[in-house]
């Protein structure tokens, strides 16, 4: 059996990667489909994308009615993807193509899903700092089974893709549901570029909410600080005199209470409001209720 391959590829305002991106892509898969997510882009990237569909007929897209964010994105993507395996990847070109075909011979050996680790990070000292933090923190302090040095580039079976992101409200953080979940996993290693074009689309706070997401989504341990630090800072005030003790332990409390107020705001997030994307264009048929307009 000929397996079939999609790379999906999020965009968020890459209009200067999109063609050399996809001429890469190109050079490596020649029969594979690419479905691009424009990301509510406000450049030219979904003007070249439809271009490109116009003249390859695997190129397939979905453009958003606004910026939902790196999840939403390849989720939708995977969402709608129809071949055995997806490959996930960033359209800056910091995960090189050429490295595709390592990712596929490496799931062919029996892996519902193969990462690619980086093993030069091309990124900012404060972003590879902060994700060194977030990953120690996640599985050390959190409890969070993390596929460690894992990222975003990757290739995962379909039908796996579609089961990791299948909970009815906000997605999953995606590495954690995949060991969560027990997926047959490994790692390839390859090296990591700078970016061809263009910043960073993760802002800090876009990476805090990230890293949120992971802790609260997760784990319950932080719930159990939140418990501790009552139990211990109640008795601690009253019986313990000092000017330093009662603004101290405050804070504790005041820790506690703002983690709580973490797990709630998720919940009524994910009850009252949430909508993980909506889409305005597609050359897909995207079911209604993933889209603006009737047709
Ligand atoms: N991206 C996206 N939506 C966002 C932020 C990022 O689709 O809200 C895409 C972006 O266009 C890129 C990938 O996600 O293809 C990774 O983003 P970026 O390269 O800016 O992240 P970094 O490598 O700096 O962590
Ligand atoms: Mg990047």
């Amino acid at each position: 059996m000929v397996e079939s391959y999609t790379v999906v590829v999020p965009c968020f305002n890459e209009a200067e990667n999109i063609i050399p991106l996809f001429d890469r892509i190109r050079a490596q898969l020649t029969d594979a489909s690419i479905l691009f997510v424009d990301d509510g882009s406000s450049d030219k990237s979904l003007e070249l994308i439809k271009e490109l569909a116009e003249k390859d007929k695997r190129v397939f897209y979905l453009s958003f009615t606004r910026n939902f964010g790196l999840d939403a994105a390849f989720a939708s993507g995977f969402k709608y993807c129809a071949s055995d395996w997806i490959i996930q990847m960033d359209a800056d070109l910091q995960s090189p193509p050429e490295e595709i075909p390592k990712l596929i011979s490496k799931a062919n050996e029996g892996y519902d899903i193969v990462f690619a680790k980086r093993l030069n990070r091309q990124d900012s000292f404060l972003k590879k700092a902060g994700s060194k933090v977030q990953h120690f923190l996640a599985r050390t302090a959190f409890r969070i089974n993390f596929p460690v040095g894992a990222s975003t580039f990757r290739i995962v079976r379909r039908d796996v893709a579609h089961r990791v992101i299948s909970r009815p409200t906000a997605y999953p953080y995606f590495l954690a549901e995949c060991m969560r979940l027990g997926l047959r996993h490994s790692f390839i290693d390859y090296k990591h570029a700078p970016r061809h074009a263009g910043v960073s689309k993760f802002t800090f706070w876009k990476s805090l909410r990230a890293t949120m997401k992971l802790f609260i989504g997760h784990s319950t341990v932080p719930l159990n600080f939140f418990a501790l630090s009552l139990i211990i800072s109640i008795p601690l005030l009253f019986w313990i005199p000092g000017s330093f003790t009662v603004p101290a332990i405050l804070l504790l409390m005041l820790t506690g209470f703002w983690i709580q107020a973490g797990y709630i705001r998720r919940l009524v997030r994910e009850q009252m409001f949430h909508r993980a994307f909506l889409v305005r264009e597609s050359n897909l048929n995207i079911q209604a209720e993933d889209r603006l307009y009737d047709n």
